[in-house]
């Protein structure tokens, strides 16, 4: 069963995290990069539509491909982090998963960025004690999402994925994809109609 849409007692349990926003907008999100065969053509997707977005990247990426971290933040694009090495918090000790998480932000700040602070858990997993140690120590806001388009499921036909998250898409969403190489093929697809989609509703495109 894919969930497109984020259950009310997930938010409920962990209310201190971000689901939705309260302003209007929908907020795309992209995760696990920066890497040029993917970023690279999601941006220049977004600069087709002149809107922007956010990417939570992998600390160890930004140092690969300091380039194209660059250049999403110049193209006004937020950014957030995902932790160094995309740790599943829920297996990682939290001594462990804390220092990978400053490594993240660590990364970022070599690569000159000087913005506020957004913290995304990979696989939208993280124990009680790490968020509360991780909000503790970095002062940052938790980013999550309460539209999945499953992007990364290469077996679910593009359609599917497309037509369920514009269904579930509305004000204040924060909307997952991913850039990175395997989704790719399938975000060149899907992305340009989600966004003509979203248009469509009369509704716009803000970064986090
Ligand atoms: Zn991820």
């Amino acid at each position: 069963m894919y969930l497109f849409k984020t259950p009310k007692l997930l938010k409920w349990a962990y209310s201190g995290l971000t689901w939705s926003k309260n302003s209007p907008g929908v907020y795309l999100t992209f995760d696990d990069g920066p890497v040029p065969e993917a970023t690279l053509d999601v941006l220049d997707i977004l600069e087709s539509f002149q809107i922007k977005a956010s990417f939570f990247c992998v600390g160890d990426n930004v140092v690969k491909h300091k380039a194209v971290f660059e250049k999403i933040v110049a193209a006004g694009h937020s950014v957030g982090n995902h932790t160094q090495h995309h740790l599943l918090g829920w297996k990682t000790d939290n001594k462990e998963y804390i220092e990978n998480v400053a490594m993240g932000f660590e990364s970022m700040r070599q690569a000159g960025y000087k913005g506020p602070l957004y913290f995304r858990p990979p696989y939208g997993k993280a124990k009680k004690s790490q968020i509360r140690a991780i909000k503790k120590r970095f002062q940052c806001e938790f980013i999550m999402w309460d539209v999945l388009s499953y992007d990364f499921v290469s077996t679910l036909p593009q359609e599917v994925s497309l037509q369920k998250s514009l269904q579930h898409t509305k004000d204040g969403s924060i909307v997952l994809f991913h850039d990175s190489i395997k989704t790719i093929d399938k975000l060149k697809q899907i992305l340009p109609l989600y966004i003509e989609g979203v248009l469509q509703k009369g509704l716009e495109f803000k970064p986090i």
